[in-house]
């Protein structure tokens, strides 16, 4: 007996051994991939993931592209034929709505309540007015300002499982503070669904990661216009980053930049923050938390982040002289470095 398991031991060795190699040479063809395609109008959408062959990440990317065309069709309401656009287009009495949009909405209304209404997806009557001052180059008045937002308010919406009521005539969804979460979100689970382990897909600096171990994030410069200057790193665990910001998009009035970001009770453009990045357990809710944040402003949009123990949030606070503040929360300030340049220590709250 002895002998016999001595005389196996080579034997079992010389198969780790050989099993060694063999998983080796397998692994050696699995490794970070990256490729990226435009969705989202005109973004660069990256899509990473690890130990994964080159044959296999193509067919991934395939996927994720198509999920996210899907679903861009889907939500946004500049689509043609795209859901919301038909809703939008009837924008009164019931309509019936798929499981996709009235669960987005579901999750849109959560954040409604959870920010008391700063964030509220049927903003759109408010949106366009001030598109249109733009056009006019010329600040709304009273009576248009009144007569948009008597159209606007979540709580004008009732929702079942398949239907959706507007309450008033004219009202209109706008997904676009929360769909590109939850579009990296699907596109995360796609990519999971398909067997990937460990991956991200980030669109312009907004990101959904997922899987064992480290994720560094860079966020973005809000006082830049260039894409790709940060203004530091963010160390995650799988969730979502993203940042709200009016860097990107805004309107222009008699030489005035105004936020895309409007508060609905007041009907007046977000100010007070030039840019807000939430990290949180996904991405369609760090999402939807960022422009609540953007419109709440400092005071409230700190206590809301801090009263969600899943959350933590960066901002950068525009002062009245043109200096700026950071502020982070202070279990983030451990994982957030900034990059040179930008040399004042964050403020934790
Ligand atoms: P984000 O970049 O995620 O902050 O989303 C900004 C977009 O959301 C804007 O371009 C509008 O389409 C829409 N939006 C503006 N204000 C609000 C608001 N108060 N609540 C929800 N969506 C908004
Ligand atoms: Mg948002």
């Amino acid at each position: 007996m002895t002998a016999l398991v001595r005389k196996s031991i080579p034997i079992v060795a010389l198969l780790v051994f050989a099993m060694i190699i063999v998983g080796g040479l397998i692994r050696q063809g699995d490794k970070r991939r990256e490729g990226s395609f435009v969705a989202m109008g005109g973004i660069p959408v990256r899509v990473v993931a690890y130990d994964r062959t080159s044959a296999r990440f193509d067919q991934d990317l395939q996927a994720v592209e198509k999920e996210v065309e899907r679903l861009e069709q889907m939500f946004s309401r500049h689509r043609r034929n795209g859901e919301i656009a038909n809703l939008n287009a009837t924008g009164r009495g019931c309509i019936d709505a798929s499981p996709e949009v009235l669960h987005l909405l579901g999750q849109a209304k959560r954040w409604y309540e959870k920010s008391h209404g700063a964030f509220d997806v049927t903003v759109t009557p408010l949106i366009e007015l001030w598109k249109a001052a733009e056009r006019a180059n010329a600040m709304p008045d009273e009576r248009a300002r009144a007569a948009a937002a008597a159209r606007v308010g979540m709580d004008k919406v009732r929702f079942s499982d398949t239907r959706l009521c507007f309450e008033r005539d004219g009202m209109a969804i706008d997904l676009g503070a929360i769909a590109k979460g939850a579009i990296l979100d699907a596109a995360a689970k796609v990519m999971q669904g398909r067997g990937v382990r460990r991956g991200l897909v980030d669109a312009g600096g907004d990101v959904a990661a997922f899987g064992e171990g480290a994720f560094n994030i860079g966020v973005r410069d809000p006082f830049s216009s260039d894409r790709g200057r940060l203004m530091g790193v963010l160390t995650m665990r799988e969730g979502g980053v993203v940042t709200s910001g009016d860097y990107e998009r805004f309107v222009t009035i008699e030489g005035q930049h105004f936020s895309h970001i409007i508060d609905p009770k007041s009907g007046n453009p977000a100010q007070g923050l030039a840019s807000v990045t939430i990290i949180g357990p996904n991405a369609t809710d760090a999402d939807a938390l960022a422009t609540a944040v953007s419109v709440m402003g400092r005071d409230r949009g700190i206590d809301l982040v801090r009263s969600l123990p899943d959350f933590g949030g960066i901002m950068v606070e525009r002062r009245q002289d043109d200096s700026h503040v950071i502020w982070c929360s202070r279990g983030l300030m451990p994982l957030f470095e900034l990059t040179s340049g930008w040399e004042e220590r964050p403020i934790p709250f």
